[in-house]
């Protein structure tokens, strides 16, 4: 694995309007420096602790992503530096979102997440949850939150047409979604083995890991 090769080749594969994020959970400060030295600036960690110490050690030109799931009782934490958050999935962790901007006097972009996947495990809001929640008066109220798009991960699966019926659904909504909330601009769908199928289907930010830094142990 050539790091710099592989951000190089991301940059000039990707379409100008999709915005990569280079997931570096588990990776080093010396393969997250490589991809910074070719050029990337965006990177996706699924822990908030493991964020923040890298967010503490490295560059503070990199805009730090949060990918995973978020515990209400870690928001605090990341408060002061976040670029994105994009696994919000319950009102309750808008609200925590919504205090900790306050409190920190920034406002904290968001992505919702949408549970498009056949498997139970994944987190996120129901695809008809979205409509009703982004119309709310709740949502109007939080004034440090910043609902910037939508978030989705398809199943895990060699059935290609599974992959592309489910980032269709999450493009047809947040297209709705939009139209209620123009300020949301961010579609984030697309991994390293999907990514393809989520461009094709309207995605404009991919998460992706290993086809960056290689597989993870
Ligand atoms: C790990 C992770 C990715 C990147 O996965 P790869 O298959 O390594 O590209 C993307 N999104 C989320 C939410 C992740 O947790």
């Amino acid at each position: 694995m050539n790091i710099e090769d592989n951000i190089r080749r991301f940059k000039e594969g990707l379409p100008a309007h999709v915005a990569l994020v280079a997931v570096s959970k588990t990776k080093t400060d010396e393969e997250i420096m490589a991809a910074f030295n070719a050029g990337q600036r965006i990177f996706g960690e699924n822990k908030v602790q493991e964020m923040t110490e890298k967010w503490e050690r490295l560059t503070k030109d990199i805009r730090w992503h949060m990918v995973g799931h978020v515990q209400r009782n870690k928001v605090k934490y990341m408060a002061p530096f976040v670029d994105l958050i994009h696994g919000v999935d319950s009102l309750r962790l808008l609200r925590e979102i919504n205090k900790q901007g306050l409190r920190f006097k920034r406002d904290l972009k968001c992505l919702l997440q949408v549970h498009i996947a056949s498997e139970e495990s994944k987190f996120g809001f129901d695809p008809d949850e979205i409509m009703p929640l982004i119309k709310s008066k709740e949502i109007e109220e939080l004034d440090r939150v910043k609902i910037s798009g939508l978030m989705g991960m398809a199943t895990f699966t060699d059935d290609k047409n599974q992959i592309r019926e489910e980032f269709k659904l999450l493009s047809k909504l947040f297209m709705e979604a939009k139209n209620a909330m123009p300020g949301m601009t961010v579609l984030s769908m697309g991994m390293s083995n999907d990514y393809q199928i989520a461009i094709e289907e309207g995605a404009n930010m991919v998460r992706i890991g290993s086809s960056i830094f290689g597989p993870r142990t």
